[in-house]
């Protein structure tokens, strides 16, 4: 199942909606921003099906 939840670009601060993999609890994984395309360090963490985003910019880490 996958889902959609906004999270915001650490680099441009565009809000921006990424899909979401639910049958995951925690994921880190990179995805190219779709507004200014550098690439954005995602952390998600669904606890009983609401969707939590961190973003980083992928040389800073967590
Ligand atoms: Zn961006």
């Amino acid at each position: 199942m996958i889902d959609e939840e906004k999270g915001q670009c650490p680099y441009c601060w565009e809000e921006i909606y990424f899909e979401i993999d639910m049958s995951m609890d925690h994921q880190e994984y990179v995805e190219d921003c779709q507004v200014c395309c550098n690439p954005i360090l995602l952390r998600v963490n669904i606890y009983e099906g609401s969707i939590n985003i961190d973003t980083a910019k992928e040389d800073d880490g967590f």
